[in-house]
């Protein structure tokens, strides 16, 4: 039997092909560091922390700390070596890099069902294949992805805005319509009047951005179609109300009245309990985001699930694309993991890995494709990539948004987030005895 070729030794890759070798199957894993290093890379080992060196909060009624006990159940390598090398942190779970790093590296690359080659793979190989070379795959892989998904399906740049979510949104303020009433009510408008808004101005051209790297500032000129925010602050007072900030075909119809300028926010989920700030792609630094955005009307407690962001990243349009099985629909043996698919972050990219490395090795054996249970962190995240809207995705951490409703309205924050852990970690536990 020919054995499994996972390509990308990142998070995603290292965890899909210890899964595999655990499974019983042969792997091959490539990765093409150190014979060639992307501009975030700079060591040669498995699953290199490309920036920070924390995997998230760590409490299991936090999102991340959630997946993190998912893949404990689970027999994640990669967490259970986060474990092993992990520094205090505050409560997060942050490592020590290079013992994590090496450990990994040895353990995985020790494994005698598990080759590990150096080099870059330039083309997708046939048989039984996870792709997992993450947002910043090598520009031949990727211009081969393009070819296999089509060229509006792949995108090498993320210009993300920031995701509200919807309950903590003041809808005493902000209204449902739709420009010049056309269709169904789909946006939520946020009104400002002009004090409102020159203040808003005013913050906006004030506040601090990130510093981009060399190959992010090298990028940056892609972006002329879609400016940051900020940078439409900065050209002149009214450029965001002639551009998405205008009112035109917007009427508060408690008022009667159009607003001097309106923030439109669009459903991101099915269910509708996430919020897109319409046209808030932005470099501004993740505190000053929450501070002035929050300054924006019906906005003031607004819990942010991602910031927004404009860097390179490679991913791939996942809804029209794959399964939540990671399998292709074009090609069913072929399977992607990481941040390549548009989840976001290391915990995610681990548990994309898990499952791609799971169902490469079930396939292997004429086994069915699993999918989570959508009522877990892993599964929930994996329904969300595979089932989003197509013309709008974007990547997306795990969070408790996009988890399914309880059914029952619970005020407290943290006894809603324990509830949310507890039928995560029991319909894990059962999920798990079907296999
Ligand atoms: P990676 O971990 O990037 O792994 C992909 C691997 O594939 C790499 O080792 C690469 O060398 C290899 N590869 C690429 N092309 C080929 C090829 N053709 N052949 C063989 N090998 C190939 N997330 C966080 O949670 N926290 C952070 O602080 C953070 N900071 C980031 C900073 C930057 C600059 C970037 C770009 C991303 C950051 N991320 C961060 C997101 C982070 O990339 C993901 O969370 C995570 O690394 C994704 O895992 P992955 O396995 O999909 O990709």
């Amino acid at each position: 039997k020919q054995p499994i070729q996972v390509i990308g030794g990142g998070l995603a890759g290292t965890e899909a092909a210890w899964q595999i070798a655990r499974a019983g199957i042969s792997v091959i894993l490539h990765e093409m560091r150190p014979k060639r290093y992307s501009p975030a890379h700079h060591t040669e080992h498995l699953a290199e922390l490309v920036c920070s060196n924390s995997f998230g909060a760590m409490a299991s009624d936090r999102a991340t700390g959630l997946l993190h006990e998912e893949l404990r159940q689970l027999n994640s390598i990669v967490i259970a070596k986060a474990d092993e090398h992990s520094v205090p942190a505050g409560g997060a779970l942050a490592v020590d890099r290079g013992q994590f790093g090496q450990d990994l590296t040895a353990t995985v690359s020790n494994h005698p069902l598990i080759e590990f080659r150096r080099g870059e793979v330039q083309s997708i190989p046939d048989g039984i294949v996870v792709l997992a070379t993450g947002p910043l795959t090598s520009p031949d892989l990727a211009l081969d992805l393009h070819r296999f998904t089509g060229m509006e399906y792949l995108s090498f740049f993320d210009a993300a805005s920031p995701i509200v979510v919807g309950e903590s949104i003041n809808h005493d303020i902000a209204f449902m319509a739709s420009r010049y009433d056309k269709g169904e009510a789909a946006y939520l408008n946020c009104p400002m009047n002009k004090e409102q808004y020159l203040r808003f101005w005013s913050e906006l051209r004030q506040a601090e951005q990130t510093e981009l790297k060399g190959f992010e500032r090298e990028t940056a000129k892609f972006f002329e179609a879609c400016l940051p925010i900020e940078e439409q602050a900065h050209r002149g007072e009214d450029t965001m109300r002639y551009g998405p900030l205008k009112p035109v075909g917007l009427c508060d119809s408690r008022s009667g009245e159009r607003p001097y300028a309106v923030v439109q926010l669009r459903q991101e989920d099915k269910a509708g309990q996430l919020w897109n700030m319409v046209g808030f792609q932005t470099n501004l630094r993740w505190g000053e985001q929450k501070r002035v955005f929050r300054l924006i009307p019906g906005l003031e407690n607004a819990e942010f699930v991602r910031l927004g962001v404009m860097h390179r990243n490679t991913f791939i349009n996942a809804p029209q694309l794959i399964y939540p099985t990671l399998q292709f629909k074009q090609r069913p043996t072929l399977l992607a993991a990481g941040q390549l698919i548009g989840t976001e972050g290391y915990t995610a990219a681990a548990a994309d890995g898990w499952l791609a490395g799971t169902n490469a090795a079930r396939i292997a054996l004429g086994k069915e494709p699993l999918t989570a249970p959508p009522t877990t962190m892993m599964g929930a995240l994996l329904e969300f990539i595979s089932s989003a809207s197509p013309k709008h995705f974007q990547p997306m951490p795990p969070n408790f948004g996009i988890l399914p409703d309880l059914g029952v309205k619970i005020k407290s924050k943290p006894e809603r987030y324990g509830r949310y852990r507890d039928r995560s970690l029991a319909d894990l536990a059962s999920w798990k005895n079907q296999f």
